[in-house]
């Protein structure tokens, strides 16, 4: 019964693709095939920032929403280089993806600068899709459970159940990002369940049942609906398959 009030949530992230008049191509193929969906999946559309406006425009009262792949914590200032939330909101963006593994890989963010980024999307009145998830010597060394529980607490620290409840939990476990090898579902669903459990201990049985948790790492058309069909898997972060309209199209539809 509570599974049923999760909608799934598929959110194409598609990193540091796509010039604007490409993106404008697949955000409007994508609005055209996607139609019709709204009470039975959410769909995200992540491109880079100089894509967002002129994607936003194309989302126009469409059921597709507009995210951004990350920002900054503060409102405005000295950071060049940088793009605040509340820039972001102005644009049309509903959620912010933070904490991405190639985020804490390549350019130092951390599990406390992954909560204060949080904590601006919130002020924005945006959604974060938190990710979370272990390097392939952490899997070996069997400390994903661990590893997990630690991102998580900190970027949902400091949150109350209210705030939290909109929130999404994304699951990417490193290996299986942009590699082709995609966790299990049995795999999936281990940690899933340990997310729920965490998430239910910090904000309780009703919001912790309530948050979605995405699968991320190498989701595609013929392995989604496994993924997806597990109980604590309430959709996905899709990265190389949301380029091509008919590939994230096709996952979208397992998930509806
Ligand atoms: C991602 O970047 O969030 C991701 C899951 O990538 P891919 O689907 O290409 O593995």
């Amino acid at each position: 019964m509570l599974r049923e009030k999760r909608l799934p949530v598929i959110a194409g992230n598609w990193k540091m693709n796509k010039t604007v008049p490409e993106a404008v191509d697949l955000a409007g193929e994508l609005r055209g095939d996607l139609v019709g969906l709204r009470e039975r999946v959410e769909i995200v559309l992540a491109p880079a920032y100089p894509a967002l406006q002129a994607v936003a425009k194309v989302l126009e009262e469409s059921d597709l929403r507009l995210a951004a792949q990350n920002c900054h914590w503060a409102p405005s200032g000295a950071y060049t280089g940088e793009v605040s939330a509340p820039m972001l909101q102005a644009v049309g963006c509903r959620c912010v993806i933070l904490g991405h593994s190639e985020r804490r890989q390549y350019f130092g963010e951390t599990d406390e600068t992954v909560n204060k980024r949080a904590r601006a999307v919130v002020a924005a009145r945006m959604i974060p899709i938190l990710c979370v998830g272990e390097t392939l010597a952490e899997r070996e060394a069997k400390q994903t459970l661990a590893v997990v529980s630690r991102q998580l607490f900190a970027a949902v620290n400091g949150f109350t159940p209210v705030q939290a409840e909109h929130f999404i939990i994304a699951y990417e476990p490193v290996w299986a990002i942009g590699t082709g090898r995609n966790a299990t579902s049995e795999q999936a669903q281990e940690v899933h369940a340990h997310i729920r459990e965490e998430l239910v201990m910090v904000f309780g049985r009703e919001v912790g049942e309530r948050i979605r948790i995405q699968y991320g790492g190498s989701v595609k058309a013929d392995n989604a609906a496994e993924l997806l069909a597990q109980p604590d898997v309430d959709g996905a972060l899709v990265g190389g398959a949301s380029l091509k309209a008919s590939e994230f199209s096709a996952i979208v539809r397992a998930a509806s």
